[in-house]
């Protein structure tokens, strides 16, 4: 398996060393001949070939079996003609990467303001209100005055039919529970064919408990009872928002993991940004990219018919509950390590497995 490792900017590139790390040592320790790449893409790319991602790039992420992709300074790619795109909505566009599947849980010996939950968000990855991959070219946020701006949301019955059918295929091996969530009541036309979609989509799954929430308030129950959810599928924007409030309300952003996942590509990537405030003080939280990286396995080993990679991804998962359970973690969910000190501790406790 071969996988491309982008580093990325702010925290990525110590969070990705260490995922490297565990990477190899758990190819090594379970004889996975797991081939890891370095590229660059971001500020680095940008300096050095003119643009924040290269036609090169997306050849070679293509030729190899996955992508990790680090955070990015999505905040400071303003400018297309200038070389700043964005390299996460480039990789999702460019590979078609249709489903941000972003899980939550709570651990035992983390501090959490909620009860126990285990879910995971389904997030559309290719429209909605995310103007920078609504159109074939050029950016759908427009500029009409001065004082006005125009940002287009695209939803289309293709998109709603892939990603509703990714959820009731992944609540299949959850707890079989479905809850889509929407702004029907004022987005009618839009949300009203996602709801009406996922429904249809949902009547082929008659196992699959399915109810619908209207976004903001379901902000306000995924707060006050997590534990009732388990599978939640929404449009590109509710995801990404929904999904951060999840993997803080787990205990801390750092602990949550995503996969891009499309037909034929899937990437790796923490829910989280590049967090500039904490980058370069070996503090960073590594679990969410470590978590990640396990899902991509994951995938890999689903799509290839290859079960030691979903063994390897379990062990993975494993592995970071019981540097949890020892305490062995970064100061954002209780520990006193630093980054680098986790993979360490990674590595030592794996060799056990
Ligand atoms: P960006 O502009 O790239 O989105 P941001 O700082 O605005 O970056 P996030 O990176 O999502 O947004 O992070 C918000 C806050 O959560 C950070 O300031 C940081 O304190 C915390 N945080 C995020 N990721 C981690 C992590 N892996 N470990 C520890 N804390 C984290």
């Amino acid at each position: 398996m071969k996988i491309i490792i982008i580093p990325g900017d702010g925290i990525g590139p110590e969070t990705m060393a260490v995922t490297s790390q565990v990477l190899e040592s758990v190819s090594n320790k379970l004889n996975l001949g797991i081939e890891l790449e370095q590229e660059t893409a971001g500020h680095i790319s940008l300096q050095k070939y003119g643009s924040t991602v290269t036609p090169t790039l997306l050849e070679k992420v293509k030729a190899a079996n996955g992508l990790m992709l680090g955070p990015m300074s999505t905040y400071d790619f303003k400018d297309e003609s200038k070389g700043e795109i964005n390299p996460s909505k480039f990789f999702r566009k460019e590979l078609d990467l249709f489903a941000n599947i972003r899980p939550a849980r709570t651990y035992p010996k983390v501090p959490t303001c909620v009860k126990p939950f285990d879910l995971a968000v389904v997030r559309e990855n290719t429209e909605g209100f995310y103007a920078d991959r609504n159109v074939e070219s050029g950016n759908s946020e427009m500029l009409i005055t001065q004082d006005v701006v125009i940002s287009l949301r695209r939803i289309t019955r293709q998109c709603c039919e892939r990603i509703a059918k990714a959820a009731f295929d992944l609540a299949m091996t959850r707890k079989k529970h479905v809850t889509i969530v929407h702004k029907a009541n004022v987005l009618k036309i839009g949300d009203g064919m996602f709801i009406d979609i996922c429904k249809q989509v949902g009547e082929h799954y008659p196992e699959v408990q399915i109810d619908d929430f209207i976004v903001d308030a379901m902000m306000a129950h995924v707060v006050r009872a997590p534990e009732r959810f388990d599978t939640i599928v929404t449009t590109n924007m509710f995801g990404d928002i929904l999904s951060d409030l999840t993997a803080e309300l787990s205990g801390s952003l750092g602990l949550g993991g995503s996969l891009n996942a499309g037909e034929q590509y899937a990437m790796g990537q923490a829910a989280h940004g590049s967090a500039p405030d904490i980058a370069g003080k070996d503090i960073a939280n590594p679990f969410s990219l470590i978590l990640s990286a396990a899902m991509l396995l994951n995938w890999h080993g689903q799509k290839t018919r290859q079960p030691q990679f979903i063994k390897a991804a379990q062990a993975i998962d494993r592995c970071v509950d019981q540097l949890i359970d020892l305490g062995e973690v970064t100061r954002d969910i209780g520990g006193n390590l630093g980054t680098k000190a986790v993979g360490d501790s990674f590595v030592k406790h794996f060799a056990k497995y």
